[in-house]
């Protein structure tokens, strides 16, 4: 019998891909729920109060999508 599973797509995002020389990594059902998660991160973590939206696209742009089976 075979047991089809549907996958969910998973997102990540890692400071690094971003440019940024730093550990942080997050991950999410959606790409939209680490947009905030990356918000707060930024803030925190690389003194960015008001993220740019050159910045935020570079932050979008280093999501990636994972398969989990
Ligand atoms: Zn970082």
């Amino acid at each position: 019998m075979h047991v089809r599973y549907i996958t969910m797509p998973r997102y990540y995002f890692k400071c690094s891909d971003a440019g940024y020389n730093c550990s942080y990594e997050v991950d999410g059902a959606t790409a939209e729920e680490l947009e905030p998660k990356i918000k707060i991160h930024a803030r925190y973590a690389h003194n960015l109060f008001e993220v740019p939206v050159e910045k935020m696209n570079a932050f979008k742009a280093a999501i990636k999508e994972k398969e989990t089976s």
